[in-house]
């Protein structure tokens, strides 16, 4: 038997339920069935058990059992499944009883996924889908997570690492050959041929990774304007709830407030920030400078502004890939009639301000629609159902794409130079799915799980 402890943890949620989950790994699953749950059922079965305690034999719930015989388990070791009553009490008698037993500790934070990428089970791609998985609140990040947790992005690396390998291998063949230059320069160009579409395919990816990166952290909008013109009133109604201080004194909202919305199955960030305008303490210039960061690196700005006495935005307040809005607040407050009242400007274009009211909620429909269809817009582009979700994923595909183009750019590279490039591409892609230098992003990775997963 292996001395590798044996982990243990409730793997559903806490408190009263109809059933908890009790997973547990290692290589004394079976033997906890056989002292707590008798007789051990067949791999794969479920089985209905009086659990008792290994100690006293006091009965302590009556339960499905299941049984997963390593290394064709989840974790790759042998897995015992207990399905509970959920009650707090039923759970931690269990708990208690198990840890009783010798070699069985309770599990760390997202200690079964590390054993089952540790014994080959899944990549690091593949735990990090799992972990949004958990954590996905929209649609969108579901089918993301799903994907990538299902090992559609580990396998496109996987097949994009192996062709650099293969091009690498021919690469070093031209040194073993360097007498023969005729053999040599052949294996040099094939090795070319199979690298040009692959560095055409790793920069659609990279193209297509801010994508990713939106549907798993969520599209980000930035409310800005001036002092007092509604913009914490605008994120409430949007909110359709209170989460930032309203006040009629200018220069209330000097931090930055978020509110989290679910459109069209896209997750949505909305952040109200402190007003532009000349700062006058301390605190309110911090609060202005977090807005133009923010600002700048948002995916929309909606510029609002008061209607009465419209104002237009910084031109330093957004970049090229941010999209732009104009809200036009407080339209409760105009003169009906007046030449730019909602009735007329009702043609309805992606620079037209929209006219809103965040008091009576008049136009704030409108505003979401407008949301709506600029992060639809922003998914247009080539598909591709695969996309990096992750900085990390995104670092190192360009790592990757970067060492490819060097290799790419020179005519009539040295071999060894080529060889060295080459490795640098597959070693960077190797790192997304952990089958190279995978230690020191562990801790990272499994530390988001919760304990049980
Ligand atoms: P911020 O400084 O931009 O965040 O502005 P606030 O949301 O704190 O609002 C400033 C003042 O304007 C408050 O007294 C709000 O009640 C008022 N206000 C906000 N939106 C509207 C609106 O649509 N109509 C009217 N009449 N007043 C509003």
């Amino acid at each position: 038997m292996s001395d590798q402890p044996t982990i243990f943890a409730l793997s559903s949620g806490r408190g009263r339920a109809g059933v908890a989950v009790i997973r547990i790994s290692g290589p004394s699953a079976r033997l906890v069935l056989e002292r707590m749950a008798a007789p051990c059922p067949p791999p794969r079965r479920a089985a209905f058990r009086r659990i008792v305690d290994p100690v006293s034999s006091e009965l302590l719930d009556a339960a499905l059992v299941l049984f997963f015989a390593g290394p064709s388990s989840e974790t790759g070791e042998d897995i015992a499944e207990l399905q509970l009553h959920g009650s707090p009490a039923v759970v931690s008698s269990v708990l208690r009883a198990l840890s009783t037993l010798p070699g069985c500790r309770l599990a760390e934070p997202g200690e079964f996924a590390r054993r089952a990428f540790l014994n080959g089970k899944i990549d690091l791609t593949a735990a990090e889908g799992l972990a949004d998985l958990i954590d996905a609140e929209t649609d969108a990040q579901r089918r993301q997570a799903l994907a990538q947790a299902g090992g559609a992005f580990a396998r496109l690396c996987d097949g994009w690492r192996q062709n650099l390998l293969e091009a690498r291998a021919l690469t070093e063949a031209a040194i073993d050959f360097s007498d023969e230059p005729d053999v040599a320069a052949d294996a040099l160009e094939r090795a070319r041929e199979m690298c040009r579409p692959l560095l055409a395919d790793l920069q659609r990816h990279l193209s297509g990774a801010h994508r990713g990166e939106i549907i798993r952290d969520g599209y980000k909008v930035v409310l800005a304007g001036a002092p007092n013109v509604g913009k914490s009133s605008l994120l409430n109604a949007l909110a359709r709830r209170d989460v930032a201080i309203v006040s009629s004194e200018p220069g209330t909202t000097r931090d930055v407030l978020e509110v989290h919305l679910d459109l069209a199955g896209y997750a949505v960030i909305v952040a109200d920030t402190a007003g532009l305008r000349e700062a006058t303490g301390a605190v309110e210039r911090e609060g202005i400078r977090r807005t133009r960061e923010r600002a700048n690196t948002a995916d929309l700005v909606v510029w609002v502004t008061d209607a009465t006495a419209p104002s237009l935005p910084p031109p330093d307040l957004t970049t090229e890939e941010t999209s732009l809005v104009v809200a036009m607040n407080k339209s409760d407050l105009m003169q009906s009639g007046s030449a730019s009242t909602p009735a007329a400007a009702s043609t309805d274009s992606a620079a037209t301000p929209i006219y809103l009211s965040a008091l009576s909620g008049a136009g704030i429909g409108k505003l979401l629609e407008r949301i709506t269809s600029l992060l639809q817009a922003s998914f247009d582009g080539p598909a591709s159902a695969v996309v990096p979700t992750q900085e990390r994923h995104r670092l190192a595909l360009h790592a990757s794409a970067e060492a490819l183009s060097r290799y790419l750019s020179v005519e009539r590279p040295a071999a060894e130079l080529a060889a060295e490039d080459l490795r640098l591409a597959a070693d960077a892609l190797g790192r997304i799915t952990g089958r190279v230098d995978a230690e020191e992003v562990l801790g990272q990775i499994f530390g988001r799980f919760c304990i049980g997963k």
